[in-house]
């Protein structure tokens, strides 16, 4: 089923998620309804009642009290506020984070990854055992390219041993792994409504009780203060009912899993030099970073484009265009290996069918990287 309403094989559901059909209802119903939250006629508290039910969806998705969301405009906003609003003026950052957290903090300490795209947590420890001011570090839960999951829980510990603060992002992991942010341990996490079927233009930023955030964005007291601007309230009403529906995508990951889990044999049985990168440490169910040695990664999305097969290269999550992967690079990739490199990622819409018009689609591409080879 190709959920964007065309024949298209959507296999890019890291960059954007296409929206449940609830959710585009309920946030039709919001829209429809209108009101300001802030007002206080009926039409007024229509809109902050919700506002408030979404609150608490978002906040049961991450086991956290509803109080402890705060809204932002984006998945990047929640990043950039937890980076630039907690007052700590030492940053610690693992170095496959994406670049919402990257350039929010460029002055950060970079953490390295093992090959495996793991953060290294004897380097995070070396790091904190270093005198310097109270510190912020921050561990995504999973990769946004390979999927590779992260050793968050660990990465807590160690931070607050060190009297550190933890953030979390956890915008690819929602939805496809569970998330508890009090078993993690984490004091800061940001999620995005777009990556778990809500709305682009939305995300939330979940604050743990004992953590000042200071606004970024000033104004109204929207937010507890903690970030002005009216609400956005049909995109959060959709970011509530996609965290309503987690638990069903939840219980969805093992038929993804074993959706991914043929697409990279038929690769390989295809192309025997391919590389999937992360493969050897715990991932998404639904993500795969597949390089093809000699098929450049812009050459492969061009070929499957052309086939209907829509799948990206490198982190093209916000420009479209094709920029060498900081994170292949930090698990020691070559450029050369880094940029023959393609992600594909399922999820709730795909079925049997577009692997097999992937696998198609892709033979072409491996025919041309290696004639006579497997695919020819
Ligand atoms: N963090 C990660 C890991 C992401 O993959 C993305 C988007 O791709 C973001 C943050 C940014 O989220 P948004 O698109 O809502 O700004």
């Amino acid at each position: 089923m190709a959920p964007t309403g065309s024949d298209i094989v959507y296999l890019d559901y890291n960059a954007t998620a296409p929206a449940r059909p609830e959710v585009i209802d309920a946030a039709a119903r919001a829209a429809t309804a209108g009101g300001n939250p802030s007002s206080v006629h009926a039409a007024g508290r229509r809109a902050r009642l919700a506002v408030e039910e979404a609150r608490e969806a978002v906040a049961a998705l991450v086991g956290a009290a509803p109080a402890q969301v705060v809204f932002t405009g984006s998945g990047t906003e929640a990043n950039n506020l937890a980076l630039r609003g907690s007052g700590r003026r030492r940053l610690l950052v693992s170095a496959i984070e994406h670049d919402s957290v990257l350039r929010a903090a460029p002055e950060a300490e970079r953490i390295p990854v093992q090959a495996s795209g793991v953060t290294d947590l004897d380097a995070l420890a070396e790091a904190l055992a270093r005198d310097g001011p109270p510190a912020l570090v921050s561990v995504m839960l999973a990769n946004n390219e390979t999927g590779a999951v992260q050793p968050v829980a660990a990465a807590a510990e160690i931070a607050h041993a060190h009297g550190a603060l933890l953030h979390c992002d956890a915008v690819q992991a929602a939805g496809r792994i569970p998330v508890d942010m009090a078993a993690l341990g984490v004091d800061l996490m940001t999620l995005s409504a777009h990556k778990i079927g809500g709305l682009p233009g939305v995300g939330a930023l979940i604050v743990a009780d004992h953590v000042p955030v200071a606004a970024g964005i000033l104004g109204g007291g929207q937010e507890r203060g903690r970030r002005a601007g009216t609400e956005n309230v049909p995109g959060i009403a959709a970011f509530g009912a996609a965290a309503s529906l987690v638990p069903a995508a939840l219980a969805d990951q093992p038929r993804i899993a074993a959706l991914r889990d043929r697409l990279e044999s038929e690769v390989l049985a295809l192309a025997p030099a391919a590389v999937i990168f992360g493969r050897e440490a715990e991932r998404l169910p639904n993500t795969s970073c597949i390089a093809l040695p000699g098929a450049s990664a812009d050459m492969q999305v061009m070929m499957l484009d052309l086939a209907g097969v829509a799948v990206s290269a490198g982190a093209a999550c916000s420009s479209g265009k094709v920029t060498p992967s900081h994170v292949l690079a930090a698990m020691g990739a070559g450029e050369d290996l880094a940029g023959s490199a393609i992600r594909v990622s399922l999820g709730w819409g795909n079925s049997a069918l577009d692997v097999d018009r992937f696998i198609e689609a892709w033979r072409a591409v491996a025919r041309r990287a290696s004639p006579g080879s497997a695919a020819a």
